[in-house]
């Protein structure tokens, strides 16, 4: 049966957003972050659908994440390298490990080595393996596809930006890599210095503004929609929803719609969320629960249980409102939403 949640996918904006990012990468290729199942969209669509358009590199975080993706036939790197007990499905083939770590660079020599990609951390104290190492040997002999590292601060004005920039240059020609890697969504923003001889944007493929002179160039992706399950009157000075946060100031006509906290839809958009129907925005009132969200729809009179409401998730907009970054507006959408593409 058709849900009465669903996400609006807008395929054509997704691959609009990363033309442009391919376009700022300048003589850079473009890939695409699709971990987290896309982002929360469905890695496989989006994968199918940007590799259509010319993209050719595809990261995930986990084995799992790439197994799903396998099908497609597609060049995949797996972010968080191998532990012994990936080891199995690396030997596979399908993609190629991120190595991170002293000991995943010998678990994975010890396995016979193969094409692999290597993660050097310049700064940001997560993952990867330190230049120091690299310097003292601890690649010679691998077959290292890209050599890539992380920008902590990327979607800032910060210093640590050109810092992590000057290290990671210094290293090109130290290893057998045939391509170089930096930069993140936000990290294509800070300009052609930043994008090597690959990108890898996810955020802003998917409608994420890292850095706001990005935003004239990227559409949004994801459009929530939910259905109106009861429509009722609320008199002057009654309450609505949880903790009774919203007291009717007037007769408001509300409708009761069929989203919440556990589909994604976060607590933070209590009071400050807002739907939308033919452009007339409508106010989200009270507390979101965790299925269901209370909206004002005094302005549309011919409203009524089972028509639906477009959900305000723009993403740069609905962040500020609710103070949750865009990542997580993104990615916490839940099974029940039904995910519909155009
Ligand atoms: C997630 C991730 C990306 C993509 O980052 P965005 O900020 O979403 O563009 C790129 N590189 C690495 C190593 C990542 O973990």
């Amino acid at each position: 049966m058709p849900a009465p949640l669903r996400l609006r996918l807008d395929g054509d904006a997704l691959v609009h957003n990363w033309r442009q990012l391919d376009r700022m990468s300048g003589a850079a290729a473009c890939g695409a972050a699709v971990k987290a199942n896309g982002y929360g969209l469905g890695s496989t669509e989006v994968a199918r659908r940007l590799a259509a358009a010319g993209c050719r590199d595809f990261f995930v975080a986990t084995w799992a994440e790439a197994q799903a993706l396998a099908p497609l036939g597609l060049t995949l790197s797996v972010l968080h390298g191998v532990r012994a007990e990936d080891m199995e499905a690396a030997r596979g083939g399908f993609a190629r490990p991120v190595l991170n770590t002293e000991a995943q660079v010998v678990r994975w020599r010890g396995a016979g080595g193969g094409a692999c990609d290597v993660m050097v951390d310049t700064g940001m104290n997560r993952l990867g393996v330190s230049a120091e190492a690299i310097a003292g040997g601890l690649l010679d002999g691998l077959t290292i596809e890209t050599l890539m590292s992380h920008l902590a601060c990327a979607d800032e004005d910060s210093a640590m930006n050109e810092a992590q920039r000057q290290r990671f240059a210094a290293l090109r020609g130290m290893t057998a890599a045939r391509r170089l890697s930096l930069a993140n969504s936000a990290g294509i923003g800070l300009g052609e210095d930043y994008a090597f001889d690959l990108t890898r944007p996810g955020l802003a493929l998917y409608g994420g503004v890292p850095r706001a002179k990005m935003g004239g160039l990227i559409r949004q992706v994801v459009y929530p929609q939910a259905q109106i399950l009861q429509r009722r009157c609320v008199r002057m000075g009654e309450a609505v929803g949880y903790n009774a946060t919203w007291i009717a100031p007037g007769e408001t006509e509300v409708a009761i719609i069929n989203l919440g906290y556990a589909d994604g839809y976060r607590r933070a958009f209590s009071g400050v969320g807002a739907a939308r129907h033919d452009d007339v925005v409508l106010p989200e009132l009270g507390r979101v629960s965790m299925d269901l969200v209370a909206i004002d729809v005094s302005a549309c009179p011919h409203l009524a249980e089972g028509d639906w409401l477009e959900i305000d998730y723009a993403l740069p907009a609905a962040s500020q409102a609710s103070g949750v970054s865009q990542y997580e507006l993104l990615t916490g959408w839940g099974r029940r939403a039904e995910r519909l593409w155009r």
